[in-house]
């Protein structure tokens, strides 16, 4: 029986890679994925965007999916130095990653502008994952609900469907620390995430929630089957085209 969410695991490249580095990478991936023939799951790779468009074509005829790690809000205009959804689009994107923690922390990035991001990118025809998670010191003052809760109601635009947004659940300190939740507790705040976007979402129990912080190929497995998991936000693991793969092969 087909499953109602498709799992889909996506590379977060960050701000890392050259041209020849990204397109080995992408290159290996793509391979992998040709080798799989998966048709039951989704590999999407978010290389710096400098290199989206030579990825995407790296990647053509592969099943594998390419997406920006940003946008800014606006289609055009005097915003030096950012990119539109509208040009991660032209550039061969389909999807976009909005409120990443770093750029929450780097970038101030509040969920009012997260929100409008994820908004820009439905107008450009992409498909937004927006990040959401708690730091360290929430988590330790018993504040990891609440906090979701806050950052999906002001993350999550109005007008979201199940096929309009994906929703990764990050917590800050598991971000390339090697620490990660156990999976109850991941099961137990995705089951708190699909809750929460049951009163903004229409077909909440379609969105497709990602689990990411130090996932690895060694616990891929476990955490993808945790409850309520529907894919991978994958960091540092994603730059290595085999523990990505291997990654995608849990699903
Ligand atoms: C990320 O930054 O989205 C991430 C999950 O990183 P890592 O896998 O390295 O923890």
């Amino acid at each position: 029986m087909a499953r109602s969410r498709q799992p889909l695991i996506a590379g977060n490249w960050k701000m890392n890679g050259l041209r020849a580095d990204a397109l080995a990478l992408a290159t290996g991936v793509a391979e992998g994925c040709k080798q799989a023939r998966w048709t039951d799951r989704e590999v999407l790779v978010c290389p710096p965007a400098t290199l989206i468009m030579a990825v995407a074509a790296a990647v053509k005829g592969s099943g594998v999916l390419v997406g920006g790690q940003n946008c800014h809000a606006n289609a055009s205009g005097a915003h030096t130095g950012d990119i539109s959804a509208e040009m991660l689009r032209d550039s061969g994107a389909s999807h976009v990653i909005v409120g990443h923690s770093e750029r929450r922390t780097d970038c101030g990035e509040t969920d009012a502008a997260v929100r409008a991001k994820a908004e820009a990118a439905w107008r450009a025809g992409l498909l937004p994952i927006v990040c959401i998670g708690e730091t360290l010191a929430e988590r330790e003052a018993g504040r990891t609900l609440q906090v979701l809760e806050t950052q999906i109601k002001g993350s999550v635009p109005a007008g979201a469907t199940a096929a309009k947004l994906v929703v990764a659940y990050e917590p800050v300190w598991a971000i390339g620390t090697g620490k990660t939740p156990t999976v109850a507790e991941v099961a137990t705040v995705h089951a708190h995430i699909r809750r929460v976007l049951g009163g903004l979402v229409p077909d909440a129990s379609a969105v497709r929630l990602l689990y990411g912080g130090s996932v690895k190929g060694s616990n891929a497995g476990e955490l993808l089957a945790a409850g309520d998991v529907d894919g991978a936000l994958v960091g540092g693991a994603s730059l290595k085209a085999d523990e990505f793969l291997a990654i995608a092969k849990a699903a």
